[in-house]
């Protein structure tokens, strides 16, 4: 850590910011400068707060040296995590192919969905049974119900399955029926919620809130990690912005982004990035070559129908289409599609 004095900062003030950091144990490197003064922190950086010593008199800045995403980060784990959801890998050159509908309605319609984005080549069945909606009176999905028919679904087809968690209280059931655990864009700061996934050995798909910064996602991926759970894959979907011509502002350099500074894989989500299924596909492709370990698509087969985020929803052939532009991207920058069968 270094600390950067004022430019007018008296040798009192200077000899109390020394007084200060050995006090706490850590040895201080006083380097005069032309213009600035500053003082080198040495010891384990991850023992110190910052905050407190930017407190002090005389204090221009603190600059910390490490992240303070240190579990999350790559120079903790400089090669790519691989989070394995029930066989199906994610990241290290595996890409995730989610897809499903936004909500499980009815056994009969995840079943047909499910049909249609397996045979398109999807490795991972979405539906979500606790919803997360603005308004209250809209349909919150099925619940218990609902991960009953997404579990037998997923199993009847072969595929693993995600579904979101709002609630600490919705844990234990989602752990029991739900080979990987969503947090949804709403509660990627629920600090609690965190924590408790994180003590589950369940992967996490950690989605990035639409006011938050890479950073933010990264701070909060470290909140799972630091109980234990290290299978956590983090998910771009859209960011709020001025413009309403999108949903959300899809921001694909956080694909790079976070693979510069972290081990964990990163999914794309154009659908509610987006919100729009005629550019759903050219920004699925985009988020695999812009580096991406998989896609998150809704994909509905009535969807005027849908019960949540119908006109969003990828009907199964626009899916069965864009799936099969990802493998062919995915072929050229040498990544693996895996499946429970392989
Ligand atoms: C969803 O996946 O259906 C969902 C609500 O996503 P997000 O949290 O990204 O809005
Ligand atoms: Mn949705």
């Amino acid at each position: 850590m270094i600390i950067v004095l004022q430019p007018g900062a008296s040798e009192a003030q200077i000899d109390h910011v020394i007084e200060r950091v050995r006090g706490l144990g850590f040895d201080a490197h006083l380097s005069r400068g032309t213009y600035r003064t500053i003082i080198g922190v040495i010891g384990d950086e991850t023992k110190l707060q910052a905050a407190p010593l930017a407190a002090i008199a005389g204090v221009a800045q603190v600059l910390p040296i490490l992240p303070p995403f240190k579990l999350a980060s790559s120079e903790a784990h400089p090669e790519p995590s691989v989070v394995n959801v029930r066989g199906v890998k994610i990241g290290g050159g595996n890409l995730g192919m989610i897809a499903g509908p936004c909500a499980i309605e009815s056994r009969e319609r995840l079943d047909e969905i499910a049909t249609a984005v397996k045979a398109a080549g999807a490795n991972i069945l979405r539906g979500g049974a606790f919803k997360p909606r603005t308004s209250p009176y809209a349909f919150q999905g099925l619940g218990v119900e609902g991960l009953r028919i997404l579990r037998e679904v997923g199993d009847k087809h072969g595929l693993p399955v995600v579904t979101e968690v709002m609630d600490p209280r919705q844990i234990e059931v989602v752990d029991e029926y739900a080979d990987m655990i969503q947090i949804g864009a709403r509660n990627m700061q629920n600090f609690s919620l965190l924590t408790e996934v994180g003590r589950t050995n369940k992967p996490v798909l950690l989605k990035r809130g639409m006011s938050s910064t890479v950073k933010d996602l990264l701070m909060s991926a470290e909140y799972v990690l630091s109980q234990g759970n290290s299978q956590v894959v983090l998910c771009e979907r859209g960011i709020k912005s001025f413009d309403n011509e999108t949903r959300n502002l899809y921001d694909v350099a956080a694909v790079p982004a976070c693979r510069k500074l972290s081990h964990l894989p990163i999914i794309v989500d154009p659908s509610h990035a987006t919100g729009r299924p005629d550019l759903i596909p050219p920004c699925a492709l985009a988020g695999v070559a812009a580096g991406a370990d998989g896609v998150h698509i809704e994909v509905h087969n009535c969807p005027e129908e849908a019960m949540s985020d119908g006109p969003q929803a990828l009907l199964p052939a626009q899916y069965a289409e864009v799936a099969k532009q990802i493998r062919a991207i995915a072929a050229v920058l040498g990544k693996t599609i895996s499946s429970l069968e392989k």
